[in-house]
């Protein structure tokens, strides 16, 4: 797929520190999830490439911090050009990489890229304030100054926006950042720093270390040990998060962590079903399930339990699945067979438990070497399934039936996880008790699809800390100084 690219100069394959591209000592494969075959071997770089890269940005930071915000914002807006322009380039590296279908690789790329429109923006509005004073020979004054280095260790799902979502707010707020992308998709976050350099990205203000798995173990260690590191940002797993949050104890290193989520999706008798089946379906297979906001859990109002469940069950039937890149898809391959297993493993553990098949519930073999597995929905779930405790990440929708609203809030609130959360119901109170009740960062009510660049997107409990987008999220970036001015 990849010698189909416009632009083969944005095909790179080495790490960025520096400004400079660093091929390293060794290689690590990436490949197409949908046809098992190797794309590109990436260069394998390891703590001594970080550490040059932590050096670099330091030294960029005095220049980048003290470009005016107009200078800093230009740069940012030149690159949300190029990342544009690049859509077709930039979403075919992606779904070749990560298997999403080339429409939501395309759309990906422009949420992606929306972030960085809205941090360019947003380094204008970076406001400090003054304070009416407590001695009339002194003046109160608070600054909002760049933190320092920042580092983003980011996953495969969505390898553009997890990157610009704390990159370009780092940036605008006058940080340098190292960022470790996920192994299985280096290529669009290295064409992202390609455009990055032509947009005029001074070096060492955005360095790119790629790394396999194994040497993003020792990757994430240099990063978090180094005290010139002064935030960490990291987007995947509650288990990895909980690693890195150990690791940066030491340096005392600020930290946004967007972990993982165990989303509900409640729908109530008074909803629109018509709605409810389009939102669900939305919400469960986008990018094959495997995103931290896809619904996990179904539940379903006892009145309307059937019949949401065949014409949901109706609906998923009629999706395609295939290679990202043939027209009319809606559900590529998983990104590997790890992610298979865990779908199989929910799957079998939920008609062990009397779980009842309404619609997929297969692994698709005569589909290439590639991973794919059926849209799947099972009705009669329940709290003793694996499902309704463990995100899946993947095409498998556990349907949960209940009586009463507090039966549904109490479900939904009982997991660890805060992250995303939805319902659907067509009573303005239940609307404003449930979206109150329900313990997640962020609720869709009448919706399936919440995010964009101008809401603060994160999760409560173990789902993580700090947000990202909005006006919110250049804040993670800045330290709130107090200057109290004497002598007056
Ligand atoms: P996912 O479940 O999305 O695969 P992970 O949490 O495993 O998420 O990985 C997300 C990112 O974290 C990737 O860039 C991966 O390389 C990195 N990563 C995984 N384990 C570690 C670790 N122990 N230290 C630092 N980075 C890690």
């Amino acid at each position: 797929p990849l010698s189909l690219l416009k632009d083969p100069s944005l095909l790179k394959t080495d790490g960025l520190i520096n400004g400079q591209w660093v091929a390293g000592s060794s290689r690590f494969a990436v490949h197409d999830p949908a046809t098992g075959q190797r794309l590109a071997d990436v260069a394998n770089l390891g703590p001594q490439e970080t550490e040059a890269a932590i050096a670099a940005a330091n030294a960029a930071w005095p220049a980048w911090r003290a470009k005016t915000v107009k200078e800093r914002s230009a740069i940012l807006r030149k690159w949300y050009d190029l990342l544009m322009a690049n859509q077709d380039v930039l979403a075919r590296l992606m779904t070749a990489e990560q298997g999403k279908p080339l429409p939501e690789a395309q759309g990906e790329v422009a949420y992606g890229a929306s972030f960085v429109e809205w941090f360019a923006e947003q380094a204008k509005r970076i406001d400090g304030e003054t304070l009416p004073t407590f001695d009339n020979n002194k003046r109160l004054l608070v600054l909002q100054q760049p933190i320092g280095v920042c580092a983003a260790i980011t996953p495969w799902n969505f390898p553009l926006a997890m990157i610009t979502r704390k990159v370009a707010p780092a940036l605008a707020a006058g940080c340098p950042v190292v960022i470790k992308p996920a192994e299985l998709t280096p290529l669009t976050a290295l064409a992202a720093a390609e455009l990055a350099q032509r947009a005029g990205m001074p070096p060492g203000v955005l360095n790119v270390v790629t790394a396999d798995s194994a040497q993003s173990v020792a990757v994430g260690k240099a990063l978090c040990a180094s005290d010139v590191v002064r935030h960490l940002s990291f987007t995947g797993s509650t288990e990895v998060g909980r690693i890195l949050m150990a690791q940066c104890a030491p340096t005392v290193k600020k930290l946004s962590l967007e972990l993982g989520g165990n989303a509900p999706f409640i729908v109530f008798d008074d909803a629109d079903i018509d709605s409810a089946v389009e939102g669900a379906f939305a919400s469960k297979y986008r990018n094959a399930g495997q995103t931290c906001v896809c619904s996990n859990r179904f539940y379903v109002q006892a009145g309307v339990y059937e019949e949401f469940v065949a014409r949901f069950a109706a609906k998923v039937r009629t999706a395609k699945v295939g290679n990202g890149f043939e027209p009319g898809v809606n559900q590529g391959p998983l990104i590997e067979e790890a992610a298979l297993d865990k779908v199989q493993r929910h799957l079998d553990d939920a008609v062990a438990k009397g779980g009842r098949v309404v619609a997929g519930g297969q692994r698709l073999s005569g589909l290439g070497s590639g991973q794919f597995f059926e849209p799947t929905v099972v009705a009669d779930a329940t709290p003793a399934m694996l499902c309704a405790r463990e995100e899946t990440f993947g095409p498998f929708a556990p349907i949960f039936r209940f009586e009463t609203e507090q039966e549904a809030v109490d479900a939904a609130n009982a997991t660890e996880f805060g992250l995303a959360s939805y319902f659907y119901s067509r009573d303005i109170g239940r609307i404003f008790r449930v979206g109150e009740a329900l313990e997640y960062g962020m609720v869709g009510v009448n919706t399936g699809i919440i995010s964009t660049e101008h809401v603060p997107f994160g999760g409560v409990k173990q789902s993580g800390l700090g947000r990202e987008g909005s006006h919110h999220g250049i804040t993670e970036y800045l330290e709130t100084k107090y200057l109290c001015v004497g002598d007056i």
